[in-house]
This record gives C-alpha cells, structure tokens and sequence, in this order.
C-alpha cells in the first residue's frame, strides 16, 4: 500500500465546494483506508481570500494558475462554476498531469473533446459523475456497469427546479406564474430562473448524457429544446383527465431507420407522462434518469439531484476514483466517442402529441378538426369535448382536446398550422407531447 499523500487543489468554496472540504477533512481515515494513500488538501481557490470563509485561511488563494500548477497537487478538483475560469483552469491542470474531477455541466456539455484529449495526452483520469443529477450515479453506470450493452434510450428529469414547479402545479392546480414564484421565495429558484425553466441546464445534461451513452459527441447546441414557461394549469387539468401528469424530460435516444442506419436524438420538453411510468411520480425537487439497454432492460435511477452535499458525495466519488488510480498506477475509461452517428433533427422525432383548441360551438367542428388531422396522416387516439362558459355563465364555444397516436413533429407541426386558420378554430391554447406509452 503507498503511503505517498495525494494532493488535492479545490477550486471553488461555494455550495459544493464547502461540502467537499468538509468532507476530506472530516473523513480523512476513511478515505484514506479506501484510496491507499491519505488524501491532502494543498489549497482552496476563492475570488475572495478571507478570515471568514470557515478554512483555515491559509487554504485560500485567489491564484487559481499559481495553485492549479502546484508540484505537490495531483488532483485538482473543479466546482468554481462558469465555463470560464473553468475551462482554462482544466485544461492548465490536465497538461499539467494533473487529474481533474469538475461538476461544471455547462462546461463538459459545450466541449468539443479539447478537455478530453488533453486528459488522454496526458494520461491522466477527467471525471464528471456531478455534471449530471447531483447526487445520483448516472454517468459511472453509462460509461462502466453498461460498457459491454447497447443503451436504446435515456430518459429523465434532470432539472429539480422546474420538477419542483411542476410538481406544485399538478398537486395545488396553481399557475406557472404563482407555482415559480412560491419556488423562488423557498429557494427552489434562482434569482434569474432562465437557465432552468428555459430548459438550458436540462439540454447541458441531456447532451452529456447522450454522449456517454451512444458513444457520439453531442453538444447542448444539438438538443432540441422547449423550456415550461407555456405550460398551464388546464394542460394540468386535462392531462389529469387523461391519466397523466407533466414532466420536463431530457430525452436521449438511438434511432434505427429500417434500413439500419442509426442516429442519434436528444431533447428537452415538456411532456405528459402516463400515471404508471415510473417517472410520473417522481416529485419536488427530486431527480430520475431511467435508461434502456438492450440487454438489461430498464433501469431506474432516483435522488437528490442537486444541493451541496449530494453534489459533493458525486465528486468525492470521483476524488476517490481518480485518487485510486494514482496509487495503483492505472486510469479509469477514457472518452469513447467511436461511434459517431449523426444527430436526427426534430422534425423527424415521432412521439405522440396533445393538443387543446378553443372551438365555435357549431355542428361539424368536430368533423373539420378530424379532417385536418388526417389530412397530414396523423392518426387520433383519443378527443374530449367540453363546453365553455364565459364569466356570466354564458355558453361561449367549446374546448377540443386530442391525443393523437404516434407521428413526427413535422406532421404534427403542419397539421396545428392547418387547424389554426381554420375558421371553427379560435385558439390552438397548446400543443404538448406524450411520452411513456407505447401506441
Ligand atoms: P457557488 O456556490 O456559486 O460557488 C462558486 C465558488 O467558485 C465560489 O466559492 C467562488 O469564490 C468560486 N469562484 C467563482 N469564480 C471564480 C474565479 N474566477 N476565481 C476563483 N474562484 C471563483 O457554486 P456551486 O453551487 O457550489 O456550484 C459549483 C459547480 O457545481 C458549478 O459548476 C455548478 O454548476 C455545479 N453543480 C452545482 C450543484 C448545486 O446543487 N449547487 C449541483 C450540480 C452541479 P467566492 O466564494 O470567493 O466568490
């Protein structure tokens, strides 16, 4: 067993990186026990150095370059945040020799490989099991316990802020405004929720999931995206008379054409999900990646997908996993990206669709909206009809929700153009898809 310490540079003292300090500090027997080798703290890197940040301030540098390239340092851990600093601070790390462990979803989802080929010229380990749903192992099954199945399909809900909105709009019946407002004032929500209810931390991890399981590069630019700022509390209500709830899912998929070729989907969508799919009933804040392999079949993963301390046991598995390899002498998987199958655009996604229109409340309404549907060869499942009242209890027309079989977004699309210039059609109010049942 080495006895020689492993040095750790940890680069950011916020949510995560506090946990992570904790835990090597308070943990160290353990740890030790576990890698061979007692794990050393070198250096904190902060913008602001300062007596009060809960370390002993000798810790803290706000030189990144000056702790990154230290010799003693063999293990530099990444959890400052955005793209940059960061990327520069890796990749100074990684042709320094050093191994990197990083939580930064934003940053792994918009490399083209540079970090990665860094890693493997200097054969050194680049770990990211927190990049994706917090405390939840995702990426280590992907890439290890699956190495030797086909993955068909990785489906979840990865974003626990806008799970949290949604869950409330399902449970209270509130609308998108108030249900995001109750989730700022309890934290749930940042001060600027774009990047979660808009869908761009789903696509990042959508991208990184997609990459790792089919063996492509798959950048956030390639995710179709639609975030949950439309969805209302009626879709809430209809969908519950369907038997479904409405999730915001990260959709990865690999396509076969009859022909054999193969392609690659990734999106981001709010869709209704049946009742009895297992991601139905994931609520609040919590997260669930459920993946489909050839031969394993389906398999659920659920947690805390965010919060300092579960984003931390994630890099301390990492730490842990690189720090191993440095004692023994090894590296873990290195990026397998051979596969290379080019990435499908939506328009050629079938899934199926729910759309809700305000109708006149006229003889032949029905037939006319059936007409279009068929007319763009998308079949229906299933129509309600409900009539409308206006504030004084007036009849005011009708409301026409259709679930429709299984036909492509660009079908789809010009069938809700056609219904929308029809004259019996007053609004089209949404237009969401289905996932999780199979006609
Ligand atoms: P955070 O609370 O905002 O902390 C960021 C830390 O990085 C702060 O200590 C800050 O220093 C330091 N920092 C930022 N820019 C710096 C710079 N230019 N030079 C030196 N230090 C710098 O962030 P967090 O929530 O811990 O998240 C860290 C990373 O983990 C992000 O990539 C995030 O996406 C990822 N992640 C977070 C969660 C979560 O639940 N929080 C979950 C999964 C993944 P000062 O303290 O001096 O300002």
């Amino acid at each position: 067993m080495s006895e020689k310490p492993i040095g750790v540079a940890v680069l950011g003292l916020g949510n995560v990186g506090t946990e992570v300090v904790r835990i090597i500090e308070e943990s160290a027997a353990d740890l030790e026990a576990r890698i061979g080798a007692p794990l050393q703290l070198r250096g904190i890197g902060v913008r602001r150095v300062a007596k009060d940040r809960g370390v002993a301030e000798e810790l803290l540098t706000d030189d990144i370059e000056k702790l990154v390239s230290r010799d003693d340092v063999d293990i530099v851990v990444e959890l400052m945040g955005p793209v940059e600093p960061a990327r520069k601070a890796i990749m100074a790390a990684l042709e320094g020799g050093k191994s990197v462990v990083t939580a930064n979803k934003a940053l792994m989802a918009q490399s083209t490989g540079e970090l990665a080929q860094a890693a493997e010229k200097a054969r050194v380990d680049l770990y990211f099991e927190a990049a994706v749903a917090g405390a939840i192992p995702v990426i280590r099954p992907l890439t290890q316990s699956l190495a030797g199945d086909s993955v068909v399909r990785v489906a979840g809900i990865v974003n626990g802020t806008t799970n949290y909105i949604l869950s409330a709009m399902n449970d209270t019946g509130a609308s998108y405004e108030s249900a995001l407002a109750d989730a700022s004032a309890l934290g749930y929500a940042e001060a600027d929720p774009t990047a979660d209810v808009e869908g761009y931390d789903a696509a990042a991890k959508a991208a990184i999931l997609a990459s790792i399981a089919f063996h492509t590069r798959v950048t956030a630019d390639d995710v179709y995206r639609e975030g949950i700022t439309k969805v209302s509390a009626e879709d809430f209500a209809s969908a519950k008379a369907l038997g479904c709830n409405i999730k915001l899912l990260a959709i990865c998929e690999r396509l076969v054409s009859g022909k054999g070729k193969q392609r690659v989907s990734a999106r981001v969508y709010p869709a209704l999900v049946p009742l009895d799919h297992p991601l139905a009933s994931v609520n609040g804040a919590f997260n669930a990646v459920v993946v489909e392999a050839e031969a394993a079949g389906r398999l659920m993963f659920y947690g805390q997908g965010a919060g300092g301390a579960p984003t931390a046991s994630a890099v301390m598995g990492d730490v842990v996993m690189a720090a191993r390899n440095r004692v023994q002498g090894g590296r873990g998987p290195r990026e397998s990206k051979y596969a290379k199958l080019p990435i499908a655009s939506i328009g050629a996604i079938p899934t199926r669709y729910y759309v809700n229109m305000n109708v006149k409340d006229q003889p032949g309404v029905l037939s006319a909206v059936a007409a279009e549907f068929s007319r763009h060869e998308v079949s229906i499942a299933e129509v309600r009809q409900e009539g409308m009242t206006d504030p004084e209890g007036e009849p005011c027309g009708a409301r026409i929700v259709v679930v429709t079989h299984r036909a492509t977004d660009a079908a789809l699309s010009d069938t809700v153009k056609a219904l929308a210039e029809l004259d019996v059609v007053q609004d089209i109010n949404s237009v969401l898809r289905m996932e999780g049942s199979d006609s």
